[in-house]
């Protein structure tokens, strides 16, 4: 029979364990859950008696949890432990800072983009509705309002919206996370393409060029055309490419 110590004292990495244990338990339990965003899954007093770790670890597990958009606690009556909705862009800007960090060049951007791109566009033409035509429109209205004039980084979010219209929500994520990074939104003044990537956005020309590629890339994808779409969205990409490269 083992005998328990008399004042156990948790060292600050075992606490940090029992909190990444405590976190993935509950993430697991969510997802079973079929992750029902809103829904209270206990009180704290609750939640802490059927864990059963200390409440420095619990807490720990709370604020890993609340960072990463799966739960978060609130207070007062009725309050406990409530299922949040993961935020895509929370998540994007986080992809993005971690490959800024490791500093990948406009080529190893391009080149992931292209692969992630060319297949949601063929899935969006594929699977193209009216909701999406809806969609579609809307994002080439966003940006004709730019004609004549500078855009802002938002003029490629039409990417996004194709890669959503794909249905894939592994292929939205990650053109997410590559369009946001390549539209120089998330890039710091110490990342040496961050004014190309900026420039290559800016003068009215190229805002028309942009749109009219968009245009005609909607245009095949409401068309039902894969090939199409396939091939002007390509083309549409290497012409970024050699933006960014500065040509
Ligand atoms: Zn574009």
């Amino acid at each position: 029979m083992s005998r328990k110590p008399a004042a156990p004292v948790q060292s600050g990495n075992h606490t940090k364990k029992l909190a990444e244990l405590t976190c993935e338990k509950i993430e697991m339990r969510i997802i079973e859950m079929d992750w029902p965003v809103g829904k209270v899954i206990g009180s704290e007093a609750e939640l802490l008696a059927e864990y059963g770790v200390s409440r420095a670890a619990f807490r720990e597990a709370i604020r890993l949890l609340e960072h990463h958009n799966v739960a978060y606690m609130r207070r007062g009556p009725g309050g406990g432990l409530v299922v949040a909705e993961p935020d895509p862009d929370a998540m994007a800007h986080a992809a993005a800072v971690y490959l800024r960090y490791r500093k990948v060049n406009p080529p190893d951007l391009f080149e992931a983009r292209t692969a992630l791109e060319l297949a949601a566009v063929r899935s969006a033409a594929e699977n193209i509705d009216e909701a999406g035509i809806v969609k579609l429109r809307g994002a080439l209205a966003h940006e004709s309002e730019f004609l004549g004039g500078e855009s802002d980084a938002t003029i490629h979010d039409f990417h996004v919206v194709v890669a959503e219209l794909s249905g894939n929500p592994a292929l939205h994520l990650f053109v997410n996370v590559l369009t946001q990074l390549s539209a120089a939104r998330f890039l710091g003044t110490t990342a040496m393409y961050d004014k190309q990537a900026a420039r290559s956005v800016s003068s009215a020309k190229e805002v028309e060029e942009v749109h009219h590629a968009h245009e005609v890339i909607a245009e095949a994808i409401v068309a039902g055309d894969t090939s199409l779409a396939q091939h002007r969205m390509l083309k549409h990409l290497n012409a970024l490419a050699a933006a960014a490269a500065g040509e």
